[in-house]
């Protein structure tokens, strides 16, 4: 990724004013907040890469031919720390927002993550964490206090923020309260809501675009996505998130569990949690909600966001459903998102979902499920 999306280039300009024209040279923070999917990480690393370069354009822009820009290229470059989560920095599908077409795994340029701290060292065989830890955090006071090599910037990105634990947030509140000099803090979230207000509010905060379905099916043509529409409709309009369904297996792994949830005399949630425990379950409670959202929306209004081409399922499914106790699955699914980074159980916690799923959509009549 050697440039901006172009639905960026506004939110680009409009920053690079706000940041250079008023001279507000104060700003030591930012945060890129917006959903997952539109391409905040690219951003950032972009922003990153510009501040650091030695002949940036008018506009701001990295020159991608100076030293600076090769070394971060390289993922070399000295004034420049990449702050992930364990898991994250060694699976680019994983939970990367920007669908890694840009980033390799190991190419991330001066990454840090969990697997070089003592703590996680220490637990070997555990499973790599999903958090940002406070030994990530403290690490980077030697980075902050060497002087940068090149006599700039030097420039923290912390991706996702919101997987920041209470210890790494509160110790990074500290470098934001006293904020170091020449340092930027450069902080990416798909839930800005989870961070601390304290943090919150000592960012500059950019709130990063949504294209319109428009530009976002243009760009997906443009990358060889076969249906961008249905790609896109089913990505929420998160264009980057669009291209994990043009994956086959993703998709037919997505298919089969809307088939099996949209019968639901057929549906063995036992059966069903058992097949999906291996699966990424933040990912899979957001395919419950998105059916959730298209069922409720089919019955209040006669459209659907996400399924376009599973009407005659949701057809079939909606006029059944009394949408109060949707409702209230809908709540569970956002509490259950929560949780999914997380869960004790992983085949339990599934089986759960799916048994309230089917509660949720027939409580007119429950014995006569239980008949059938
Ligand atoms: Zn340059």
């Amino acid at each position: 990724m050697k440039n901006i999306y172009s639905w960026q280039k506004e939110a680009w300009r409009r920053l690079a004013q706000d940041v250079q024209g008023s001279r507000r040279s104060s700003v030591h923070a930012l945060l890129l907040r917006g959903r997952k999917g539109l391409g905040k990480l690219a951003f950032g690393r972009y922003l990153a890469k510009s501040r650091l370069c030695e002949n940036p354009s008018a506009e701001g822009e990295a020159c991608q031919t100076c030293a600076s820009c090769r070394w971060f290229e390289q993922g070399s470059h000295p004034d420049y720390r990449l702050i992930e989560p364990e898991a994250m920095s060694g699976s680019p599908d994983d939970n990367r927002e920007d669908g890694s077409s840009d980033i390799g795994p190991g190419s991330t340029p001066g990454s840090v993550s969990g697997a070089t701290t003592e703590s996680s060292n220490a637990k070997s065989r555990k499973k790599p964490s999903k958090q940002i830890s406070v030994a990530q955090i403290r690490d980077l006071a030697d980075f902050i206090n060497i002087s940068s090599h090149q006599n700039g910037y030097k420039i923290i990105l912390l991706h996702p923020a919101e997987t920041m634990n209470a210890a790494a947030a509160n110790a990074l509140l500290k470098n934001l309260e006293e904020p170091p000099p020449r340092t930027l803090f450069i902080l990416v979230t798909h839930h800005a809501q989870y961070l601390l207000p304290t943090i919150r509010s000592r960012c500059l905060q950019v709130a990063m675009p949504v294209p319109d379905p428009a530009t976002a099916i243009a760009w997906l043509k443009q990358q060889g996505i076969k249906d961008p529409e249905t790609c896109l409709a089913s990505a929420g309009y998160a264009p980057l998130s669009a291209l994990e369904f043009n994956d086959d297996d993703y998709l037919e792994r997505h298919g089969d569990f809307i088939e099996q949830i949209s019968v639901l005399a057929e549906l063995s949630p036992i059966a069903l949690a058992e097949a999906l425990q291996k699966s990424d379950l933040s990912t899979v409670v957001n395919w419950l909600q998105k059916w959730c959202y298209d069922l409720m929306s089919f019955r209040t209004t006669g459209k659907v966001r996400y399924h376009l081409d599973r009407l005659a399922a949701i057809e079939l499914l909606a006029p059944g459903i009394e949408p109060r106790s949707l409702a209230t699955y809908s709540r569970t699914l956002a509490g259950a998102q929560l949780l999914a980074s997380h869960p004790l159980n992983t085949r339990l916690f599934l089986e759960e979902l799916l048994f309230s799923y089917v509660a949720a959509l027939s409580p007119a009549s429950p014995s006569s499920q239980v008949e059938a």
